[in-house]
C-alpha cells in the first residue's frame, strides 16, 4: 500500500510518468487494475465513494494498491473525521461527547481514542523529527496534558512547518498530511497496518 495523493487525475498522471515508487524495493509503478471499491464517510455524514488505484512495481513484481491521503487503511470513515475526533480528544473529552458531537456510533470513537493512544509517543516522536527537518527554526510545542494531546501537537506543528516550507500544502489538511507522511500509520503501527 501507498498513500497518494487524493486527486485521482494527478496521481494517474503520476503513475503513468513513472513518478510513483515501490516502497519495497524504489523501482518505478505501473497501473494495475483497481483495488475494492469502498464507501467512506466524510464531513457532515457525506457518503463517498473510492476505488483505489492498484500498481505494480516494474521490479519486484508486488502490487501496491494507491490509497488516497483522505483515507487511512481498514478505516471507514475520512481522515478528516477521525482526526477532527483526534483533536476532540487532545480537549480532554471522552468518546461519548466526541461521538455525539460527530455523529458518529460511541464504540467508533472510542476504538479510534483506544488506538491512538498506542500509537501516541510513537506518532509525537515521528512528527516531531518531522518537524525539525521541515522547519528552518523549528518551534517545539509545549507539553500538553496527555500523551494523546502532544501527539496531536506535533502533528499541528509539523503540518505548520510544511506549509511554511512549501505553500501549496495549505490545501492539504493536517490529517492529510499525517497519513501521507506517516504512510497511514496514525491508528495503527507498521506490523498491523497492510
Ligand atoms: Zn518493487
Amino acid at each position: 500500500m501507498l498513500i497518494v495523493d487524493t486527486d485521482v487525475v494527478l496521481v494517474e498522471r503520476q503513475l503513468r510518468a513513472g513518478e510513483l515508487t515501490c516502497p519495497s524495493c524504489g523501482a518505478a509503478l505501473v497501473p494495475w487494475g483497481y483495488g475494492r471499491p469502498r464507501e467512506v464517510r466524510g464531513d457532515l455524514g457525506a457518503r463517498l465513494f473510492v476505488r483505489p488505484r492498484r500498481s505494480r512495481c516494474t521490479d519486484c513484481g508486488i502490487t501496491h494498491v494507491l490509497l488516497p491521503e483522505m483515507l487511512w487503511p481498514r478505516r471507514m470513515d475520512a481522515a478528516e473525521v477521525i482526526g477532527a475526533g483526534l483533536e476532540i480528544a487532545a480537549l480532554g473529552m471522552g468518546h461519548r461527547r466526541a461521538a455525539a458531537c460527530l455523529g458518529l456510533a460511541e464504540d467508533t470513537v472510542r476504538g479510534w481514542f483506544r488506538r491512538f493512544r498506542r500509537r501516541s509517543e510513537d506518532v509525537r516522536r515521528f512528527f516531531t523529527v518531522a518537524l525539525v527537518v521541515l522547519a528552518d527554526d523549528p518551534l517545539m510545542p509545549e507539553p500538553a496534558a496527555c500523551p494523546l494531546a502532544d501527539a496531536v501537537s506535533a502533528i499541528t506543528a509539523a503540518h505548520r512547518a510544511a506549509v511554511i516550507k512549501w505553500p501549496q500544502m495549505n490545501t492539504v489538511s493536517r490529517w492529510a498530511f499525517a497519513g501521507r507522511v506517516i504512510d497511514g500509520r496514525v491508528l495503527t503501527s507498521a506490523s498491523s497496518a497492510s
